[in-house]
Parts: structure tokens; sequence; C-alpha cells
């Protein structure tokens, strides 16, 4: 054995494992089909700007402790994440607050908002029955035909009287004039992009890129008593008791020759008619002053086995399914399965770190 880990995937989970292992002495492998590291995190260099290749990524936590240790990677900018909605070429502040309801109604009190969202949501059905009935019962008509329909609806690829309630728990309003869309203590963008944390996560450890684990199994097993796997579960067995489903996305990323397209990082586009559901421009979230700008319009698109996966659906049925897969992962000890993709289940990149540095000590403390 050359190696006491295998990690496949250089993600925040395979990464931050594979660094405090390395620390603690043991030796590591780290491989990834991408041609480079950070996972889905990866941001790239465009005419000076950073690019999140794989999706606008904002950090934010509650967790002092994985503050203070991403912190010791990159120095974090003050950005706050306040995305806005364009509705028909009419915008509204989001999350929905005391800006949206004063824009919607004219109003100005949260008095006169929660009165107003009150006797809307009056006319909701008691026992809601799918998505549609849920977001009315909590938010009430006007909110939800302008800001929440049209986007759920491009996002899941169906329309809300066809999605199950469960989708929506909460649809937090908020009785302030506060854009911030996160509620946690600590938030940024690390002031190099995310690569340059992966690249000090990884100094220093063996690192395979555009190696797929599974083209070069008989290979890459027998190097390391145990394994990392942050690949997807269901693909590691063969999809044996079939795919597990996910939600798709497509990017189209364009430079322009103008300093400034829409004044905000972050634009939803909540209308139906729209194709895409948002619009990022890469240069706000560091406050960039080029030029020119990069923006990428995200299109939601279905997923079937060979495309990208990004979101989970975790429904019961992918659930249970995923329960199936777990089991069989058990009887393997000496693969552990982590991760979004691993684990099938939507992580925020602080609760990714968590996840990993969980699994150190477990693992090596
Ligand atoms: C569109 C989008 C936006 C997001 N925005 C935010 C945000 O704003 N804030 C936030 O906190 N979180 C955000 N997230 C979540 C964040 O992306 C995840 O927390 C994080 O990427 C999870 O890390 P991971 O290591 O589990 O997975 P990944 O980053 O996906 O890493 C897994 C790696 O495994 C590799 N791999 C898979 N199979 C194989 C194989 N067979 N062989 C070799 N390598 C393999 C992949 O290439 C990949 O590099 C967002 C997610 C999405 C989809």
């Amino acid at each position: 054995m050359n190696y006491d880990y295998l990690v496949v995937g250089a993600g925040f989970f395979g990464a931050v494992f594979a660094y405090e292992a390395n620390r603690r002495g043991k030796r590591c492998l780290v491989v990834d089909k991408r041609p480079h590291i950070g996972g889905n995190c990866y941001t790239e260099t465009v005419e000076e700007i950073h690019v999140h290749k794989y999706g606008a990524h904002i950090f934010h936590t509650s967790d002092r402790e994985i503050w203070d240790f991403v912190n010791r990677f990159a120095s974090f900018n003050n950005y706050i994440n306040s995305p806005i909605a364009n509705y028909k070429g009419e915008i509204y502040n989001l999350p929905f607050n005391m800006n949206t309801f004063s824009k919607l109604w004219g109003i100005a009190t949260p008095a006169e908002a929660r009165a107003k969202i009150d006797t809307q949501r009056g006319d909701a059905p008691a026992n809601p029955t799918n998505l549609e009935e849920q977001a009315l019962s909590l938010v009430g008509r006007d909110i939800y035909e302008k800001l929440v329909k049209g986007y759920t609806e491009k996002q899941w690829g169906c329309d809300c009287t066809d999605l199950p309630a469960f989708i929506i728990q909460r649809l937090p309003v908020r009785f302030t004039y506060d854009n911030n869309y996160f509620n946690d203590r600590f938030q940024g963008i690390p002031e190099g992009g995310y690569t340059p944390i992966f690249d000090q996560l990884l100094a220093g450890i063996d690192l395979r890129l555009n190696c797929d684990y599974l083209a070069h199994r008989e290979e890459l097993r027998p190097l390391a008593e145990r394994m990392i796997y942050t690949g997807p579960i269901d693909q590691y067995f063969g999809y044996r008791f079939g795919p597990l489903q996910f939600r798709s996305l497509r990017f189209d990323t364009q430079v322009l020759e103008e300093s400034n397209f829409q004044g905000n990082a972050v634009v939803n586009y909540t209308d139906r008619e729209t194709p895409f559901t948002r619009i990022i421009e890469h240069k706000h979230f560091a406050f960039g002053t080029q030029p020119k700008t990069v923006v990428t319009r995200e299109y939601p698109a279905d997923w079937q086995i060979g495309a990208e996966p990004y979101y989970t659906v975790n429904d019961a049925p992918n659930n249970a399914l995923y329960q199936q897969y777990a089991a069989l992962a058990a009887q393997d000890p000496s693969v552990i399965f982590g991760g979004r993709l691993g684990e099938y289940k939507y992580y925020d990149m602080d609760k990714v770190i968590a996840s990993s540095l969980k699994l150190i000590l477990q693992e090596l403390d």
C-alpha cells in the first residue's frame, strides 16, 4: 500500500479531509475526474474577474469554528448577499422584506404589511395538498404569483400544482427593511476566489486530475487501505438499484464590453416565460471595477445519467433508494462516502466542511 487514504473528489469534503489527514502524518492520494480542483466551488479568472464556474457560491455560516477554519486559507470580503427579483421588468428586493412589500403594495409599516399578507393568506386552503396551496398559505397571492410561482416552476420543470407541498416548508418573511439574504453571523467571498483555498488545502498532497476513479478502479483501489469517496454513491455501485434523481443546470457565460451590466451580483428572473432563473454578474461579488464584465445565465435542466448532478431530489422514493445504497456501502467499512454526492444530500459549504472535519475526528483522533 502506497497511501493511507485514497480520496476521490477534490471538492471541499475531499480536500479538507486530505488536508487534515496529511497534517496528522497520513499519506493521501487525491483524484478528481475534472481538470481542476475545488469541485463545484471552483472559480476561474476571466478578465481579472473570479468567475464561479458551477454557480454562484457565497460563503455563510454561524459556526465560529468553521469561519476561523476557512479564514486560515483566505481573506473574506464583506460581501452581503442581497439578490433582487426581476418580474417582467418590475424590480423587487429579496428575501421578502419591508422593501419588497413597500414596492408591491405602496405600504410603509410592518403592521400594514402583516395585514396585507394576512388578508391574502385568508384565501388559501387550510390543508395544502400541493406547493401552490402551501405557498399561498404562507405568503398570500401577490408574493406567490410574482416571486415564487414562475421561479419554482422553472427550477423543477413542472407546475407548482404538481409539486408536493413539503418542498416549501417555510418562506421566510421579514418585517424589517433588511435585504441580507442570509441570517448567518458570518458571510463573505474569498478575496482571491475559491480556488486558492483548495491550492493551500492540497499543497504537498499527491493529486491526479482528469482521473475518473471508476475508469481506473483496479489500479487505484489497491493503492490505499481506506478510501473517501465523494462522487455519486449510486454510480459507484453501477446504479444497481436504479439512479438517484437530480436536477441539473446549464450555464451560459459571456464577457461583455461594458463595466456594469445589472448593478448587482444576483438577479432572479421570477416569471415563467424567461427561460433562465437568474443572471450572475460575477464582479459584484468582489466589488470589481474592471472595464469589462462577465455574466452567467443559469438555466435549470432535467437530469439523466451522464449530465452534471447539481441538486438532489430528496423526496420519499429517492431517500428510500439512497438508504438502499447506504446499506450496501455499510458492508465495506474501508470505503467512506461523504459530501453532497456521496451522501445524496444538499450541503452548504460550511456544513460540508464541518462534516469532513467530523469524519477526521472519527477516523484519526
Ligand atoms: C448551483 C449551486 C450553488 C451553490 N451555492 C452555494 C452557496 O452560495 N453557498 C454555499 O455554502 N453552498 C453552495 N452550494 C453548495 C456547494 O456547492 C457544496 O457545499 C459543495 O460543493 C460540496 O462539496 P463536495 O466536496 O461534497 O462536492 P463537490 O464540490 O461536488 O466535489 C465532488 C468532486 O468529486 C469529483 N468526482 C465525482 N465523481 C468522481 C469520480 N468517479 N472520479 C473522480 N472524481 C469524481 C467531482 O468532479 C467533484 O470535483 C451550491 C451548490 C450548487 C449546486
